[in-house]
């Protein structure tokens, strides 16, 4: 095999992504060496390239984790996994012996370190990562899709159904319909939610939400959320509201939009500061309020099952694919949302 490999690395903020030749790793016994095919860019990306929120642990980095490919080389330790499988990768490294990690919430290891954020990612042709880091790919999922699942659909599966713990026949409103969002609508509706109320300032976004199952819209440009949401619940408010914008409003529309005894989860990320209702409201509504963050591996299993069996239909999930040389018109696509993205896919041949 050749000895040096394209990756498309992150030098400092607000500079475009090079893509240089550098060596294809070196497997350690634990490790597998995946050949690349298709890589996701996320919202964590833009935040990384433009604005200098999530700083990288180092650079040159190269950047990327909604990876998927096919299994290169194996490591002598590796039992499980054999050359050519197709697989889709976990992108977060946990160490298997925290608090979290053995209480099955790996996704908050308190030695979490994600790829292509603290460690080499997979926008380059081949990735080396722990052999427990991969998910199996069925031939009927493409791979642009098994890249994205690990992500933007893994991210708010976790959020809906462990931390927001939706109930069949519960009423639940998503804030923010984007490249996160957009699947929480579909995950909420497969797990058996009675009423979806998609909420999203760009009308596009509703158009979308509506098209993959969301009963209701509401574009709080135009409307009042709060009072929308009571109205379209006979005045009680939703069980679970979800929130995958990161704004001080939304976070805080999200938690007046619940029912007495509701609960709210954040997924947006965001500087500010929020504030909750006073503790007289509070504590006597026993309103839940969590972050989320993440997935489990697990969790991906199941979205790669529920993909598989054909409950969960991704096909409208992938707006724009580039190849690897052209990746900084896909980022700035998706700075600019131009073409309303829900997610942009980098093809690696
Ligand atoms: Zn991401
Ligand atoms: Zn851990």
């Amino acid at each position: 095999m050749t000895e040096k490999m394209k990756a498309a690395r992150f030098y400092g903020v607000g500079e475009p992504l090079r893509i240089d030749k550098i060596p294809v790793p070196k497997l350690d016994p634990g490790d597998v060496l995946v050949e690349i095919k298709a890589c996701g860019i996320c919202g964590s990306d833009i935040h990384i390239v433009y604005e200098g929120v999530t700083p990288t642990a180092y650079t040159p980095m190269t950047l990327g984790h909604e990876p998927s490919g096919v299994v290169f080389g194996i490591g002598s330790e590796v039992k499980d996994w054999k050359i050519g499988d197709r697989v889709t990768i976990h992108p977060f490294l946990t160490c298997g012996q925290c608090i979290n990690c053995l209480s099955g919430n790996s996704q908050i290891c308190l030695s979490r370190r994600v790829i292509g954020i603290h460690t080499e990612g997979g926008l380059a042709e081949f990735l080396k990562v722990p052999a427990k880091n991969l998910v199996l790919l069925p031939v009927n999922i493409p791979f642009d899709q098994g890249g994205i699942i690990v992500d933007a659909v893994a991210t708010p599966f976790h959020a809906v159904t462990n931390r927001g713990g939706l109930k069949a026949g519960e009423k639940v409103a998503i804030f923010g319909c984007g490249g996160l969002g957009i699947h929480g609508i579909q995950i909420a509706k497969v797990c058996g939610a009675s009423l979806v109320i998609a909420v999203d300032a760009i009308d596009s976004a509703l158009d979308r939400a509506k098209k993959v199952g969301a009963d209701e819209v509401i574009n709080p440009r135009k409307e009042n959320p709060i009072e929308k949401i009571k109205e379209m619940t006979g005045g009680m408010g939703v069980d679970l509201a979800v929130e995958f914008v990161g704004l001080k409003e939304t976070i805080e529309q999200a938690v007046k939009s619940v029912r007495v005894g509701g609960r709210t989860v954040v997924v947006g990320l965001g500087p500010e500061t929020i504030s909750l209702p006073p503790p007289t409201t509070f504590v006597r509504t026993e309103l839940s309020f969590l972050g989320s963050y993440g997935s489990t591996t697990l969790e991906i299993q199941n979205v790669i099952d529920l993909v598989a069996g054909g409950n969960l239909d991704l096909s409208e999930s992938i707006t724009e694919r580039f190849q690897l040389e052209e990746v900084n018109a896909g980022l700035e696509r998706l700075h600019q949302k131009i073409g309303n993205p829900i997610r942009i896919v980098i093809e690696i041949k």
